[in-house]
């Protein structure tokens, strides 16, 4: 339920419908949007007298939020959510960011030489898992701690911020002290009980989409991190199971001009795990930005047929530069800009 002031209204009208909502057993959420405030009543369960509110003085309305979920939907928050990061780099607003890496950290040497050409062709934040979710048990499973560490060294390299995944609340726990942003990836998207811790972590969250999961079940898993406190939350469509064995994945451009619509969120699209297919992916990142998508994640390896995962669809660094340049003027074109990695530490 969202609690509209009118416009004008003072900062004691609105502590006291914070006040009253306390006093009836629920959470408050003031938000200062561009147009009004509006607070939110978290936790409605029902059984909210609305007539207790709608007589507040400086209330103009009380509106029900549709929506199964709440607190991520548009009706909750018309202005679009800007994730702020480190060194001035925001997704959601007008800039279109730009993570690039390899799917694994697998030594020093690879990790800091991707970090070197990512950011040299014009990437913002470094990717790389130090745990990797894998098919087969035998499959190489990633670095853990010491690929965390060797994040950190790249990081401190090129300024460049670190974006990697977690698969579970221990090591959550080690990637919210190293990065920028924790990934949550898409066969976790809908681990409840990791989406709760990742929502009482301080730092900003990427939640991908599961490989067979609706948009709807995509905001309800972001809304789980929400609900624990953590506002910050990047989405990302990054393709969904299909019949068709031609590409990995099929990559649902449409859910970025959904999301936008349903959701204040950011949405970024990640056109490697989108197709599978190394081939596709310029093509893929150059639609996803004219789709408005808030930013790109691109897999880029120094040697692509030595990478321990993912290879197929790892983009040699001569490409991802091709790609860095297309997208730049594709941004252009419908007045957005490509963060630039001088904006990094400035
Ligand atoms: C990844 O980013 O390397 C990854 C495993 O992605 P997803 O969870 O989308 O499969
Ligand atoms: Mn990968």
């Amino acid at each position: 339920m969202l609690i509209v002031m009118r416009h004008g209204a003072t900062d004691a009208e609105v502590q006291r419908v914070v006040a009253v909502i306390e006093e009836m057993g629920y959470r408050a959420h003031p938000m200062p949007g561009s147009q009004r405030t509006a607070v939110g009543l978290v936790g409605n369960d029902g059984r909210v007298d609305a007539s207790r509110l709608e007589g507040l003085p400086g209330v103009q309305e009380v509106i029900q939020v549709t929506k199964p979920y709440k607190q991520v939907s548009r009706e909750w928050k018309a202005d679009s959510t800007v994730v702020q990061l480190g060194g001035g780099v925001t997704i959601g607003g007008t800039d279109v960011a730009v993570i690039a890496g390899p799917c694994s950290v697998e030594t020093e040497r690879q990790i800091l030489e991707a970090a070197h050409q990512v950011k040299e062709a014009g990437a913002v934040i470094l990717r790389g898992g130090a745990w990797k979710p894998r098919t087969s048990p035998y499959a190489f499973q990633g670095l853990g701690r010491p690929g965390l560490k060797l994040l950190a060294k790249a990081r401190e390299e090129t300024g460049l911020l670190i974006c990697t995944e977690a698969m579970d609340p221990e090591g959550l726990g080690y990637v919210a002290e190293v990065a920028d942003i924790i990934q949550i990836g898409a066969r976790n998207m809908q681990n409840f009980s990791l989406l709760k811790v990742a929502g009482r972590a301080k730092k900003p969250v990427l939640l991908k989409r599961g490989m067979s999961a609706t948009v709807e079940e995509l905001l309800l898993s972001a809304e789980y991190v929400l609900a624990e406190g953590n506002r910050e939350v990047i989405l990302c469509e990054r393709g969904i199971r299909g019949f068709d064995p031609s590409t990995r994945n099929v990559f649902d451009l449409t859910a970025i001009p959904v999301v936008h619509k349903l959701s204040h969120l950011p949405i970024i699209a990640d056109p490697s795990h989108g197709t599978g297919l190394r081939d596709k992916v310029i093509p893929m990142a150059r639609a996803a930005v004219a789709a408005g998508a808030d930013g790109i994640m691109v897999e880029v390896h120094p040697s692509p047929d030595k990478a321990l995962s993912d290879g197929a669809q790892s983009l040699f660094p001569d490409q991802f530069a091709q790609l860095m340049r297309e997208v730049k003027v594709i941004a252009e074109v419908i007045g957005r800009r490509v963060a630039e990695p001088a904006s990094v530490g400035a």
